[in-house]
């Protein structure tokens, strides 16, 4: 069997890692990479690639800071080139960015199947781009791998049919790879060394709708700027908000470490007191680690840990990201409620797609 895999951004290295390595297990699978670009700084791309012993790509299409339309129609036109020519059985997507749905989207037109992993969720906010790409990538997918059972409802309110499509819930892959990987964690060379262990609040700020406007982001920032008061505040910041930070005189207080690989966020994800982040990923990695996280953002896909309490769905806005930061402190939470699986996603996704049923 042959798999297509189609990734370029930093979260779809991690989860291609878990599953990349779970496929060598299986001689009668190759796995091709296709790297689109998407993600290509060293500290955005190559150390997940050196971190987490991900194959060196077999095609690297180089296709980058372009607008949304201009890098999903390229990228469409050159995985379409390699797809011809490689002639896959499955080609495997991952999660919601650009180079998901052109994957998808190339697949589908020469009637090759998908298999999405990450599929189901919804934040319900189509101006999202994300949201565009992971709704249209599911309507293209004959596979939809399902982190949760909330994911799996959501695709069934919006008419698809188990047995006509597969929906099988496996679990999430990125709770493989914290547990994987949990082991090799590495304190970050450039994190101060009078940052004490369980005395910090870990940060990160990428999501469009608080970097592109302005206001959202000044106030998340001075909302950050204030809890650093208390105690410190380490953001490895993403280049594309760093630039617009820069770029705008937007003054930060707390500490910015430039993009950590993942075994440094590991590190930082274990020490912290507290998360706060507009991540998909860390808001899930925060629960793994046995953290609160104040998701800055007004709506979330992860709404299961906001239900349970370690979670808190803030926005932007000052005062609510301070009280939920005081209501955090003494919160007691469990956090041993499996809602991502047992560690075993990536099996359970090559079982998928090696049995007879999906052919
Ligand atoms: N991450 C990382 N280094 C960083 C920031 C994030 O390794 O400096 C990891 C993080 O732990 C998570 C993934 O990148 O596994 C999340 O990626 P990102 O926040 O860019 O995307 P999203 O999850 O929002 O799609």
């Amino acid at each position: 069997m042959k798999i297509v895999t189609v990734i370029g951004a930093r979260p779809q290295f991690i989860k291609a890692a878990v599953i990349s390595r779970a496929i060598r297990r299986y001689d009668q699978i190759e796995e091709i990479i296709i790297h689109t670009g998407q993600h290509f700084d060293a500290n955005m791309s190559d150390v997940f690639f050196e971190q987490m012993g991900i194959p060196k790509p077999h095609y690297q299409l180089e296709i980058a800071s372009l607008s949304h339309g201009a890098m999903t129609g390229r990228m469409l036109e050159k995985i379409e080139e390699v797809l011809v020519k490689e002639q896959p059985d499955w080609v495997l997507v991952y999660g919601d960015t650009n180079s998901t749905l052109a994957g998808a989207l190339a697949a589908a037109k020469l009637h090759i199947k998908v298999a999405h992993v990450e599929a189901g969720l919804r934040s319900f906010n189509m101006r999202m781009p994300e949201e565009q790409n992971r709704v249209l990538t599911d309507k293209v997918s004959k596979i939809l791998f399902c982190p949760t059972q909330a994911a799996k409802c959501n695709l069934l309110q919006e008419g698809y049919v188990d047995n006509i499509n597969y929906l099988p819930v496996v679990g999430d892959v990125m709770f493989d790879a914290a547990k994987f990987y949990s082991r090799h964690s590495q304190r970050p060379r450039e994190l101060p060394s009078d940052i004490e262990i369980g005395n910090f609040i870990l940060g990160t700020i990428h999501r469009a709708e608080n970097t592109n406007d302005l206001s959202r982001l000044r106030s998340l920032v001075e909302a950050l700027n204030e809890i650093h008061q208390t105690e410190p505040v380490i953001v490895p910041l993403h280049p594309r908000t760093k630039s617009i930070l820069d770029k705008n005189g937007i003054v930060v207080d707390f500490k910015v470490l430039k993009p950590v690989g993942y075994l440094e966020m590991i590190y930082l994800l274990k020490h912290c007191s507290l998360v706060v982040s507009d991540s998909g990923g860390v808001q899930k990695e925060a629960y793994f680690f046995e953290k609160s996280c104040l998701v800055t953002r007004d709506e979330t896909e992860w709404t299961e840990l906001v239900e349970h309490g370690s979670n808190y769905l803030v926005g932007v806005e000052k005062d609510k990201i301070l009280a939920a930061y005081d209501k955090s402190k003494s919160a007691k939470i469990d956090y041993s409620v499996p809602f991502y699986g047992n560690g075993y996603c990536a099996e359970e996704i090559i079982s998928y797609l090696l049995k007879d049923g999906c052919n």
